[in-house]
């Protein structure tokens, strides 16, 4: 079984905007044709023709139990008002994470003005995802968006679960540290390449991926995600499969570990039953 823990219905080319259903389409097509049983979308900090909304998503998913989705929030405008109508979503099985995104808009994860939303994922038990290291748009502030930062929230909110979004990267070192430290922090793979892996990359980072789990971090505190469609899926599994790691171990990569953290139900899959591998 797979679990994609970590991709987007955005269209970052935002000058010829395809329809929500149509990235829709696009998604299930690569899903199944990559047999991938269950995924979350993660929705965005801001709200523009290329990136809807969470209602939007939300909405546009609803029959689809095999798509959860990751409630991004945005710094700037962010009321606590708005977490009633997550929790609805939340309540209803739709909505199963936060998403903060430091480094794209200008704030530390400590933030007081995040402390709502942190309170709120420990009473709902969902994890927040925090966007860390490299940064997409050159306008984005690197020092926020610093894997280091998560110790901080870690401790401050130790009935809170975190990930650490893109393994840190390139501070996989520091994200190692802080995965391994604190107990309620994992960590995402997605969103290291863009496109297909180039091969030389790709040894560097299987060789970060075999030291983080040598150096201690425990196998159930990583979450395989691609950021799709950044990242290829194809790229991903393959740079997986080369992987040299115990058929347990690839197995809570892969999907237990995210289905037990977003407390996903595993017979929920679009590949269909019988058929995992
Ligand atoms: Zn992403």
């Amino acid at each position: 079984m797979i679990v994609d823990c970590h991709l987007h219905l955005n269209n970052y080319e935002e000058n010829q905007v395809p329809t929500l259903d149509k990235c829709l389409a696009r998604l299930e097509h690569e899903m199944r044709r990559n047999r991938i049983d269950q995924a979350l979308v993660l929705t965005s900090y801001t709200v523009t023709p290329g990136r809807p909304s969470t209602r939007t998503v939300v909405e546009a998913i609803r029959d689809k139990p095999y798509l959860t989705v990751i409630a991004g929030l945005d710094y700037t405008k962010f009321q606590p008002d708005e977490l009633v109508e997550i929790a609805d979503y939340v309540q209803a099985g739709k909505v199963r994470g936060l998403k903060l995104y430091p480094g794209y808009q200008p704030f530390y994860p400590l933030d007081p003005k995040w402390t709502p939303a942190f309170e709120f994922a420990g009473l709902h038990k969902i994890p927040v995802m925090i966007h860390t290291g490299d940064t997409y748009s050159p306008k984005g502030k690197l020092k926020y968006a610093h894997p280091l930062n998560v110790d901080e929230v870690a401790v401050e909110f130790p009935d809170v679960n975190f990930v650490i979004c893109h393994m840190g990267n390139p501070w996989i070192r520091d994200c190692m540290e802080v995965v391994y430290k604190n107990a309620n922090v994992y960590t995402d793979m997605s969103g290291l390449t863009l496109g297909e892996f180039e091969d030389r990359f790709e040894v560097f980072l299987r060789k970060q991926v075999s030291e983080m789990l040598s150096y201690g971090v425990e196998p159930d505190a990583l979450l395989y995600g691609t950021d799709w469609p950044i990242s290829s899926m194809d790229s991903y599994l393959d740079f997986m499969k080369e992987l040299a790691i115990p058929q347990k171990e690839r197995r809570m990569i892969m999907a237990e570990n995210a289905i037990e953290l977003y407390g996903l139900d595993r017979g929920n899959s679009l590949i269909g039953n019988g058929k995992r591998r």
